[in-house]
């Protein structure tokens, strides 16, 4: 493999029902950033059926360059031809990093593709900088320079990894959703559209899908939320989530919980918060009875206004908290309710 003949930072615009999913442009604004620190540009690689509408898209949120791979064999995922296209897109055009998102298709997606071009990938990442590789020198050992530096949580949480891919390309990861802000939109950017289709032929891995049967969701995904009300083992049952959810009516929240309301049975899993659950960044986030334990914090720390309301004055969430309050939530939350109700009936 020869390393310097791979160039440009390419990201997968993943899409789905022709409709470009969040992380798919949180991918074009960081590796814009990534691109500008190397001098070179960032591509968006758009794969689907009849999906050339969202490039303008792309291009609007930073992407230089969007490569179409555009087949009726595209329509729905599957991993086969979406491996085949990626695949294929790297061993033509050899790019220098590939970011895919680390959604349920990307966490499919992305080791496949890493696996067939031979390169090593760095899933889940929560950070991604350019830098020296070794970060610091050591002797006898030659510090390579423009690595892309891959940094996401190890060993349960319990310690940060970051990671690089010296001797493969691309340096490929999958990335979190909600962690990576997108860029500022401009409606008047263009991109350089190039289509490429690599040829799909049907094999025995072509999965065929007899029916799509779509899960409906209730409530607002927590990833969109402008405001949660987030509750945790504190709270202490799931009826005493009705105080939350007063709470949230009031300021058009959407309640949100720790992973110990979810073991507790109180709330579902897709509500939760934190490194095994969603990364979420919104105004204004409450932490109802919720202590702060690092793999809480590792999902809500980038919020804008955290306020924590806890018993316990050493919590650790009152150490990332902009404003605290030390007490019982049974009393605080439905007095801060009413309060609330009265200001703003
Ligand atoms: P606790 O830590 O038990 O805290 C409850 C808090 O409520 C306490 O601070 C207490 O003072 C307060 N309280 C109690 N009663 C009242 C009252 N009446 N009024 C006011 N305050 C009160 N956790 C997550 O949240 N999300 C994750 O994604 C996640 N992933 C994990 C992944 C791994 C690999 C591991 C090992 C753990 C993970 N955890 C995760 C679990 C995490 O370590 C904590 O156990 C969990 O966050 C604790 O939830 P909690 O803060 O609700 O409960």
């Amino acid at each position: 493999m020869n390393i310097a003949e791979y160039k440009g930072v390419f990201v997968f615009a993943q899409q789905v029902d022709n409709e470009l999913s969040g992380i798919a442009l949180e991918l074009v604004g960081k590796g814009k950033e990534l691109a500008k620190d190397l001098g070179t540009e960032v591509t968006a690689v758009l794969v689907g059926s009849g999906v050339k509408a969202l490039a303008d898209e792309l291009a609007a949120y930073g992407a230089d360059k969007v490569i179409l791979v555009d087949d009726p064999e595209l329509k729905e995922y599957r991993t086969e031809p979406y491996t085949h296209a990626l695949a294929s897109v790297i061993e033509k055009y050899k790019p220098e990093i590939f970011l895919v998102g680390a959604t349920a298709i990307g966490r499919d997606l992305g080791p496949r593709v890493s696996a067939r071009v031979h390169t090593g990938l760095t899933a889940d990442c929560t950070r991604l900088e350019i830098g020296d590789f070794p970060i610091n020198p050591i002797p006898g050992r030659e510090q390579l320079h423009n690595q892309l530096l891959m940094t996401r949580p190890a060993f349960g949480g319990n310690t940060i990894a970051t990671i690089a891919c010296p001797e493969f390309r691309p340096q490929m990861a999958t990335v979190r959703p909600g962690v990576m802000q997108k860029a500022r939109k401009d409606e008047n950017a263009k991109a350089v559209i190039e289509e490429f289709n690599p040829g799909f032929t049907p094999n025995n891995n072509y999965v065929e899908i007899l029916d799509i049967v779509k899960a409906v969701a209730e409530t607002e995904d927590i990833m969109d939320a402008k405001i949660l009300v987030s509750g945790g083992r504190g709270v202490c049952s799931a009826e005493n989530f009705k105080m939350l959810e007063d709470l949230a009516d009031v300021l058009g929240a959407t309640v949100s919980c720790s992973r110990a309301a979810v073991d507790s049975g109180w709330k579902p899993k897709d509500l939760q918060v934190g490194q095994t659950g969603k990364t979420v960044r919104p105004n204004l986030y409450f932490a109802i009875g919720i202590s702060g334990a690092i793999q809480h914090l590792a999902g809500m720390e980038e919020s804008d206004v955290i306020i924590a309301i806890n018993k316990d004055e050493t919590a650790p969430i009152f150490d990332v908290a902009d404003y605290g309050i030390v007490g019982d939530l049974n009393k605080i939350v439905p007095a801060l309710t009413e309060r609330l109700k009265a200001e703003f009936a």
